[in-house]
């Protein structure tokens, strides 16, 4: 496969629907994030890296986040997480708290907000440091020791938490948190606002696409697990479009409201795309576009 080749032909396909959109002002810090930019990586399990666009420029990685998350707690707790979090798309967005009272606080999936935040709680138990044991993670495999935090944006998220505080308090009173809400909510906005390039991502998420083989050959998922986590990707990773995304893409994906998504062809190669415009839910326009033609280009969906 010539990826540059596939690459360069699939920006200029998604070139049209670059701009088109609206960023996630609901966080302040990202609201002034252009939306002229467009950008695309993949990273084979081979270890070659391919790009076109703005793929090697930092972006906020938002609700990419939470599939390392999960990918990290499965590593350190085993499946136990899955006594305190669903496997099921929600059909409803990502920050919504309708379902929580009546599944009594057991959020639908890890890919919500409310999920994700129970996620964390464990990640910060099982670690003692859940955003610093991510960045580090991220570090390592995305070769690039300079990924980091970007405070304007946690801070940002922070002043303007009250529906993921909301939330989290709620599965507080379950007992659905370890930690102090203040804690989990803490860590959860440090794990958004990880800055990485579509190269960074593209590279950090390839033990998905190795059945959970890390960059050094050593393993951090059993291939049981590196499956469920691809799995669940596939059917909630874009919240209450996953169905529509797996009709057009037809590949695991998580996205972000900084417009990166990152998709997995297990056995493969990874993908990240780049575009901060953002559809209704959430979704980067011109990325599930440039993704929905990568796959067809290639005939290298899941499907
Ligand atoms: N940090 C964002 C939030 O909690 C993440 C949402 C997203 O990327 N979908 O709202």
């Amino acid at each position: 496969m010539d990826y540059q080749a596939v690459l360069e032909e699939v920006a200029a396909f998604a070139q049209p629907l670059v701009g088109r959109g609206q960023v996630a002002d609901y966080i302040p810090a990202l609201a002034e994030v252009d939306t002229g930019h467009f950008g695309m990586a993949v990273a084979d399990v081979d270890g070659g890296v391919y790009g076109v666009g703005d793929w090697e420029r930092p972006f906020s990685v938002q609700s990419i986040s939470k599939a390392f998350s999960l990918a990290l707690v499965l590593a350190e707790g085993g499946d136990k997480i899955w006594e305190r979090v669903g496997t099921e798309p929600s059909g409803n967005p990502f920050n919504s708290l309708v379902q929580l009272e009546y599944e009594h606080g057991i959020p639908r999936n890890p890919f919500i907000n409310a999920g994700a935040l129970v996620v964390t709680d464990r990640l910060q138990t099982l670690t003692g440091d859940a955003s610093t044991t991510m960045l580090e993670f991220l570090r390592a495999e995305s070769g690039n020791p300079d990924v980091s935090f970007d405070a304007t944006v946690a801070k940002s998220e922070s002043e303007h938490g009250d529906r993921n505080a909301a939330l989290a308090h709620f599965m507080a009173s379950y007992g659905n948190l370890d930690n102090p809400v203040s804690t989990v909510l803490e860590h959860y906005f440090w794990q958004c606002s990880i800055e990485m390039s579509c190269r960074d991502l593209a590279l950090a998420a390839g033990f998905l696409a190795r059945h959970g083989l890390r960059a050094d050959g050593t393993r951090l998922l059993p291939r049981r697990e590196a499956k469920q986590v691809n799995a669940v990707m596939l059917t909630c990773g874009t919240y209450d479009a996953a169905g529509d995304f797996a009709y057009r893409v037809g590949l695991p994906g998580k996205s972000g409201v900084g417009g990166g998504i990152v998709a997995v062809i297990p056995g493969r190669c990874t993908l990240c795309v780049w575009s901060p415009g953002l559809d209704a839910r959430g979704n980067s326009v011109a990325g599930v576009a440039a993704l929905d033609h990568f796959t067809s280009l290639t005939g290298w969906s899941v499907f």
